[in-house]
């Protein structure tokens, strides 16, 4: 098996819990592959004159326990087992924190930053075109992802309620509040990462948040606003990192606040750049020797060759798929701690939730109303994990994917699937 394949290292991930499931093996079997898998070919003339065929990807996983759901990823190295992958396991993370969603997963092949913006737009509306009779409110719901944001849910929304000839919010999450968006969600992914963080910290470290030390990989939607709800509980960030590079202070913390943080990377174009700060490479920054460590950028960050090198003794996934099944082995062994993906970072997939919700309610809750909810599930479902590890005796990845399988397999031998 490819350590690279991230469809292989989710297949290995079920199989892992194989044994501790009560399931029958035809179920077992159905949840291997995808109910569907859509490519589209994507013809564009791009604004500098030349033509390009990209490709798109939708990719539905299971839908046992309501509408499939899942970002949309814009990357050059986006492929159909990426994307198979990462599907899968939004069907367990829309489980694990109890949701009533299935999971599924787009993608575009591209490389946006060489795209100019009337070009993304021109290629999100022909996203919508070609997968217009996959995505509803009700049937499929896409959310932003890597190198996606609120702008590109926007004109999903326009192209999608264009196409059905009135106005349809609840096709799409992570909108503009202005447009139905929820309060709350672009900082909803990070905010339930540093929940899970904190709650890990005081779980296994025996440490309140205000005395660890934290190492945030990437610097997008996830690691940012995971470093500044951090911040406003009192950790200390250590280092961060994006696709530049890395930076980090000896003994102190990266910036004195979150905002001077983001305006020093909005300034100089990457985080990895501030004055008083000393440059580190991303693979250094998994190495740091602090208390927490947070993936949040890209998969198959943690592999069987740096894990034993990782010094953090908490592990929290931001990002999606950031440690192979080879490292975990490597972990469990040295005993560090892994609070996985499907739980960590179901904040995002939470507060979309949300989002649907009002947008079918025609209604639009507080910014507190919608951080107190996000709170209590995501504490639930961390508690939920721990319990579940504890009383099975098996690590939290395990754990939590445990509960994941049995609650879908439940609603689809409830329905009759076999
Ligand atoms: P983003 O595009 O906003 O940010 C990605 C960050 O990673 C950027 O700072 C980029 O510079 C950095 N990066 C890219 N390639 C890198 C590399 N090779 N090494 C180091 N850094 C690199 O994306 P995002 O939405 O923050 O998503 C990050 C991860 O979190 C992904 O795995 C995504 O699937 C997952 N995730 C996102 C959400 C969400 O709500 N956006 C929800 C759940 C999970």
């Amino acid at each position: 098996m490819s350590e690279d394949d991230p469809f292989s290292n989710a297949l290995a991930q079920l199989a892992s819990v194989a044994d501790v499931l009560a399931i029958e093996p035809e179920y077992y079997e159905t949840l291997k592959n995808p109910r569907r898998e859509v490519t589209v070919s994507l013809p564009l003339k791009l604004t500098d004159g030349t033509s390009t065929t990209f490709v798109g990807y939708r990719v539905q996983h299971n839908n046992a326990r309501g509408p499939y759901k899942g970002g949309l990823r814009y990357h050059p190295g986006v492929r159909l087992n990426e994307v198979k992958a990462l599907s899968m396991w939004m069907t367990w993370k829309t489980a694990v924190i109890d949701i009533p969603f299935g999971g599924a997963k787009g993608g575009i092949t591209v490389d946006p930053a060489r795209l100019s913006q009337d070009d993304l737009e021109i290629l999100t509306r022909k996203y919508v075109d070609a997968l217009e009779r996959d995505i509803a409110p009700d049937v499929d719901i896409p959310a932003p992802d890597v190198n996606t944001n609120s702008q590109t849910m926007a004109w999903i929304m326009n192209e999608y309620s264009r196409l059905r000839g009135h106005n349809e919010p609840a096709v799409v999450t992570g909108k503009p509040v202005e447009l139905g968006g929820s309060e709350g969600r672009s900082a909803a992914t990070g905010r339930g990462v540093s929940i899970c963080v904190r709650e890990a910290v005081e779980k296994f470290l025996k440490k309140s948040i205000k005395d660890v030390t934290v190492a945030v990989q990437g610097f997008g939607n996830v690691g940012s606003n995971t470093v500044g709800c951090l911040m406003d509980m009192g950790a200390k960030i250590a280092a961060v990192s994006d696709v530049s590079g890395g930076a980090t202070r000896k003994g102190g913390t990266i910036a004195s606040s979150f905002e001077d943080l983001i305006a020093a990377s909005k300034k100089l174009g990457s985080v990895c750049k501030m004055a008083g700060t000393e440059p580190i490479s991303n693979s250094e920054l998994l190495e740091l020797d602090v208390d927490v460590l947070v993936p949040a950028a890209l998969e198959n960050q943690i592999t069987e060759e740096n894990a034993k090198d990782v010094k953090a003794q908490l592990i929290v996934e931001g990002a999606n798929g950031p440690t192979t099944p080879q490292a975990d082995h490597i972990l469990e062994k040295a005993g560090t701690r892994i609070v996985p993906d499907i739980l960590a970072n179901s904040g995002g997939v939470l507060v979309s939730y949300f989002e649907w919700v009002q947008n079918l309610n025609r209604d639009h809750w507080s910014e507190e109303e919608v951080n107190g909810r996000l709170e209590s599930k995501m504490t639930k479902a961390f508690n939920e994990v721990l319990q579940y590890s504890v009383k099975e005796n098996i690590d939290l990845r395990r754990a939590a994917l445990a509960i994941a399988v049995n609650r879908v397999v439940a609603a689809m031998r409830l329905s009759g699937w076999h």
